[in-house]
C-alpha cells in the first residue's frame, strides 16, 4: 500500500486529494496548520488509512516510516488570504517547499508541488502554455504568492536536477467546487454567496477580465495522472473554456434564480486581464481533459453553498 503525505490536506484542494488517494488505496497522512484549511473538510474521512497531523510545514517536518509520495499543497491560495497573510505565504512557498523536498530526498519519495497559473502573472501570451515565462510584478501585492510559487518551482527543479528527485510541477488554473469557503473571497464563492443571500454581485473593474474555471474533480484527476506519470517538468491543469467575470456573474444569477444586481467595484492591483490554459501537454502526456460541464459543476457547488448558508 503506498504511503502518501499531503501538505495542506485540510484545504479545499488538499482535502479532495486526500479523498481521491484513499479511494485509490493509499495510506494518507494529511498535514495542515489550519491557517486557511479546516477540520470540517476532513471530518467525513473515517478510514483507518488516514491520519491528520497539525503542523506548519515552514518548520522542519519529522515523519516516521516510509513515504512513497509527497504532494505539497500547503499555501494560502485566495488573493484575499495571501494579502492578509503575506509572510506565511512567502514562507510556506519557500521554506515549506524546502522542507517538503528535504523529506522527499530522505524518504526517496515522488514529489509533486502545487504551482499556479499566477506564475504567468498578467500574461502577455494568450492562452498560456508551459514554456511562457510570465509577466509578474515581484513587488506588487500579489508578488508574495506569485514569487513564492516561482521560487517553489525553481527549488523543485534544482532538487530534481541535483538530487535526482522524481519531481512533478502542476500549474493549477482557477478551480471551483464544494469546500471552498463562503468567505474565501474568490469570484465564484463571492458570487454564489451574494446571489444566495440577496446581496449585489461585486464584479471588480468592468468585469471584462477573463478566467477559465475547472471543476475540482477534473483537476484532482489530472493531478493524480501527473503524479503517476514520468513528466518532470511543469504541466498546466485547468479548463480551457474562457469567460469574462461579467459572464460568470450573469451565469450565477441565472443558475440561482437570484434577483440580485451586478455592481462594479475597483479592480484590485495587478489583477490579470486574461487567463486561459493551453492544456496540450496534459492531453498528450496524461491523456487528460476536463469532463464536467460548467452548469453541472456550478449546481453541485451551489448545493454545497446552500447547505453551508442554510438557505
Ligand atoms: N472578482 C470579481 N469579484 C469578486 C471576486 C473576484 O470580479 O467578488 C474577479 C477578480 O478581480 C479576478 C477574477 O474575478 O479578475 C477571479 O478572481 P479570483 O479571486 O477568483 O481569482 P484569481 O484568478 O484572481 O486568482
Amino acid at each position: 500500500m503506498p504511503r502518501t503525505l499531503v501538505t495542506g490536506g485540510a484545504g479545499f484542494l488538499g482535502s479532495h486529494l486526500c479523498d481521491y488517494l484513499l479511494e485509490k488505496g493509499h495510506e494518507v497522512i494529511c498535514m495542515d496548520n489550519l491557517l486557511t484549511g479546516s477540520l470540517d473538510n476532513i471530518e467525513h474521512t473515517k478510514s483507518d488509512r488516514f491520519k491528520f497531523i497539525n503542523h506548519n510545514v515552514t518548520e522542519y517536518i519529522d515523519l516516521d516510516g516510509p513515504v512513497d509520495y509527497i504532494l505539497h499543497f500547503a499555501s494560502p491560495a485566495s488573493p484575499i488570504d495571501y494579502l492578509e497573510h503575506p509572510i506565511p505565504t512567502l514562507k510556506v512557498g519557500s521554506l515549506g517547499t524546502h522542507n517538503a523536498l528535504g523529506l522527499a530526498k530522505k524518504k526517496k519519495s515522488v514529489f509533486l508541488i502545487a504551482s499556479t497559473s499566477e506564475v504567468y502573472g498578467d500574461p502577455l501570451v494568450h492562452p498560456q502554455e508551459e514554456d511562457y515565462w510570465g509577466n509578474v510584478n515581484p513587488v506588487g501585492p500579489r508578488g508574495v504568492y506569485d514569487e513564492a510559487k516561482r521560487f517553489a518551482e525553481a527549488i523543485t527543479m534544482a532538487y530534481h536536477r541535483y538530487h535526482g528527485i522524481d519531481a512533478k510541477i502542476v500549474r493549477i488554473f482557477n478551480t471551483y467546487g464544494p469546500r471552498m469557503r463562503i468567505n474565501d473571497g474568490r469570484a465564484i464563492p463571492n458570487f454564489l454567496k451574494q446571489a444566495l443571500t440577496g446581496e449585489d454581485l461585486t464584479a471588480y473593474g468592468d468585469g471584462s477580465q477573463t478566467r477559465s474555471f475547472c471543476y475540482v474533480s477534473d483537476l484532482i484527476e489530472g493531478i493524480y495522472r501527473l503524479l503517476m506519470s514520468d513528466l518532470n517538468e511543469p504541466c498546466n491543469i485547468g479548463n480551457p473554456i474562457e469567460m469574462t467575470i461579467q459572464q460568470m456573474a450573469e451565469k450565477i444569477l441565472q443558475a440561482s434564480g437570484s434577483k440580485s444586481k451586478i455592481i462594479y467595484t475597483p479592480l484590485p492591483e495587478d489583477d490579470p486581464k486574461v487567463r486561459q490554459p493551453n492544456i496540450g501537454k496534459a492531453r498528450k502526456h496524461l491523456d487528460w481533459e476536463p469532463q464536467v460541464k460548467l452548469d453541472e459543476g456550478l449546481k453541485t457547488t451551489m448545493d454545497y453553498f446552500k447547505e453551508q448558508l442554510n438557505v
